[in-house]
């Protein structure tokens, strides 16, 4: 048997992902208080996202405004694209040349969460943390 780290590094595994229809949208996170989250791509046109209430509240944080900002999914329309769910990790920022997922850290209790909000357990608000998608979710870099 082979394990799930080495089947997803394999052909088989990225012809399983096209076949999915995965897709992506990548350029400037569109944050306008009336208008829907929208990503900004190459060309000028605006993509409209559409997204789950965790995913979209990612799409409205603030901290995000005008970043280089990539979700995966699908598009429903050339101007409109369905991001995957929250627990699918569907929602990246580049920097520097690198595709960082975005996830939210309390640095009080080491608790992380992937939409923004109070910490679940003291209660201050969760940091932004981009973080490398191949470290695992606890580890403390
Ligand atoms: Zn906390």
């Amino acid at each position: 048997m082979i394990s799930r780290r080495q089947w997803l590094l394999s052909p088989a595994a990225v012809l399983a992902l096209r076949a999915e229809g995965k897709q992506s949208v990548r350029g400037r996170l569109r944050q306008a208080p009336a208008l829907p989250p929208a990503i900004l791509v190459r060309d000028g046109r605006a993509v409209e996202l559409q997204a789950d209430a965790p995913s979209t509240a990612v799409l409205r944080d603030p901290r995000l405004k005008d970043e280089d900002f990539e979700a995966v999914g699908r598009y429903r329309s050339p101007s409109l694209f369905v991001v995957d769910p929250i627990h699918e990790r569907a929602l990246f920022v580049w920097r520097g040349g690198k595709r960082l997922v975005v996830t939210y850290w309390c640095d009080v209790c080491s608790i992380r969460a992937w939409s923004p909000g109070k910490c679940q357990c003291c209660q201050e608000e969760m940091r932004v943390d981009l973080r490398d998608p191949s470290l695992g979710e606890m580890e403390l870099r």
